[in-house]
């Protein structure tokens, strides 16, 4: 339901925490976030019930942390508000951790395809083909930029999808098809949002992702191509809005 994905000098967790607070308007059942750490391991924690419970949770133990990660807010559409079917779901033994939002159209195939190949499902969700794929994809490429320009043709429906991979710490990489995802331009940071309340309180300068295309984030750069892969330019705009 609500997305936010951060990478830059600062504490991911806080960045993230804030970004999800600002989309609790839109309603959701669950929220988690995934952060890759100064040592480049991947944490993850998520919770069904209010962003409090992650909160608390948070604060009671911290999950170390870094300048590069994923937050999600969840509205279930398959399978019920639990623990085990909140985002960020993993793939890649535990390497990938990957959000989503929206809807896998053609999930049960591919469930199928993946678990004759011996993978385990630890949820109900639809979304967690994706990460599961985008994860095999990533030991194909070594390289998650182009493991989810690969895995994106094959999926059907609505979604946008973002990514962060303990081998590439400062990346997170964004999709989207009949979903929305924004970029926030910082200095020295940047920011992915589901909208632009996600990180209105760090930055007022956007880009629009199109249809069908996706995004690769540093804190230094930002690159967006279409799902065929041609480079794309995209429009910056400034976000009207008192923070
Ligand atoms: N279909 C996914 C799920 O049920 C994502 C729902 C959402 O957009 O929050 O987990």
């Amino acid at each position: 339901c609500g997305i936010v994905g951060y990478v830059g000098p600062r504490g991911s967790v806080e960045v993230l925490l804030g970004g999800l607070k600002r989309l609790e308007y839109r309603g959701y059942d669950s929220a988690g976030v995934a952060v890759i750490d100064d040592q480049g391991a991947l944490g993850t924690r998520k919770h069904a019930g209010k962003l409090r419970v992650l909160t608390d949770d948070l604060g009671a133990t911290a999950l170390a942390d870094g300048g590069t990660g994923i937050g999600h807010t969840r509205w279930a559409t398959h399978g019920g508000p639990t623990d085990e079917n909140a985002h960020p779901h993993l793939g890649d033994g535990g390497q990938l951790a990957l959000i989503h939002n929206g809807i896998i159209e053609n999930f049960a195939p591919l469930k199928e395809e993946l678990v004759a190949r011996g993978h385990e499902f630890h949820s109900e969700t639809d979304s967690e083909v994706a990460a599961l794929l985008v994860g095999e994809a990533y030991r194909e490429t070594g390289d998650l930029t182009a493991a989810m320009l690969h895995v994106v043709q094959r999926l059907e429906g609505a979604f946008t999808l973002l990514a962060v991979h303990a081998g590439q710490p400062g990346v997170v990489v964004g999709a989207r098809r009949n979903s929305p995802l924004v970029i926030g331009l910082g200095d020295g940071e940047n920011f992915l949002g589901s909208d632009v309340a996600a990180f209105v309180e760090h930055t007022h300068r956007a880009m629009e992702i199109g249809q069908d295309q996706l995004v690769t984030i540093r804190p230094d750069s930002v690159e967006v191509v279409g799902f065929d892969g041609v480079a794309v330019t995209p429009k910056t705009f400034e976000v009207d809005w008192d923070a």
